[in-house]
C-alpha cells in the first residue's frame, strides 16, 4: 500500500503570518444555530499564510499570476533532502551539490526539510533560507519546483529577495511553509496544486507526498 504524508500546514487564527501580513480569520455569515438553512463562513487571509505556492508575480511585476502557473510543476516526482540544523542561515550550492552527488538523476522537484520553523504559531526569524547560487545550480539540473518548510526561500529580513529573483529568471516555482517533520528524506510523488485564484500573488495548496 502507498504511504501518504500530509505535508500541509494547518491554518487557523493562531497561524503566525509574516510580520505585517494579513493573518487568517474566519467568521460566520449564516449559522444553523441562528436559524439559517446552513452554516456559511467567510475567510480573510494573506495567501502566504500556511502552505502555499508563490506566483512569479509576487516577486516580479512581469511574472505570471496564480491562474497562469503551469500545473505539471506541482505534480510528480520529488526529492526530499534533509538539511542539518547547523548549516547556518543559507542552504548553499556546495551543500546541495554534495547531497546530489550520489543521486541517480535529480527529479524536477526538490523539497528542503530544514526543521528550522517548528511552530506555525510563532514567527521565528532565524529559519534557514536558500542561497541564490543553490537555486541556479538546481535550475541547471532541470529542477522546476523547490519547496521548503519555512515561510520564505529568502531570509526573513531580506529586502532584496535575491533567491526569489533567481527563481524568477530561471523559471523555477516555489512552495513555502511545507510541514516535513514526519517525512524521511527520499523520493516521493508530490501533489500540491495551487487554488485557482485569479490575479493573485500566491495561492494555498493542500500538499501531499505519496511513496513511489
Ligand atoms: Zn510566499
Amino acid at each position: 500500500m502507498k504511504m501518504m504524508y500530509d505535508i500541509t500546514m494547518s491554518v487557523s487564527a493562531q497561524t503566525a503570518p509574516f510580520p505585517g501580513d494579513t493573518p487568517f480569520s474566519l467568521e460566520w455569515v449564516w449559522t444553523m444555530e441562528m436559524g439559517g438553512s446552513c452554516n456559511v463562513s467567510r475567510i480573510v487571509m494573506s495567501p502566504h499564510v500556511g502552505t502555499h505556492g508563490d506566483s512569479p508575480y509576487h516577486y516580479g511585476s512581469e511574472g505570471g499570476k496564480t491562474e497562469e502557473v503551469p500545473l505539471d510543476v506541482y505534480v510528480g516526482e520529488a526529492l526530499v533532502l534533509d538539511v542539518p540544523r547547523d548549516i547556518g542561515p543559507l542552504i548553499t550550492r556546495e551543500f546541495v551539490e554534495a547531497q546530489l552527488k550520489n543521486t541517480a538523476g535529480t527529479p524536477a522537484r526538490v523539497l528542503f526539510k530544514t526543521d528550522s520553523y517548528p511552530d506555525p504559531a510563532v514567527f521565528n526569524t532565524d529559519f534557514t533560507a536558500i542561497a541564490p547560487e543553490a537555486v541556479h545550480f538546481l535550475a541547471g539540473l532541470g529542477v522546476r519546483l523547490i519547496g521548503i518548510d519555512t515561510p520564505s526561500v529568502d531570509p526573513a529580513d531580506s529586502k532584496t529577495l535575491d533567491a526569489h529573483g533567481v527563481f524568477l529568471t530561471r523559471g523555477v516555482y516555489i512552495l513555502e511553509n511545507l510541514r516535513l517533520q514526519d517525512v524521511p528524506a527520499g523520493r516521493y510523488e508530490l501533489i500540491a496544486l495551487p487554488m485557482k485564484i485569479e490575479g493573485s500573488c500566491a495561492a494555498p495548496v493542500r500538499a501531499i507526498l505519496r511513496s513511489l
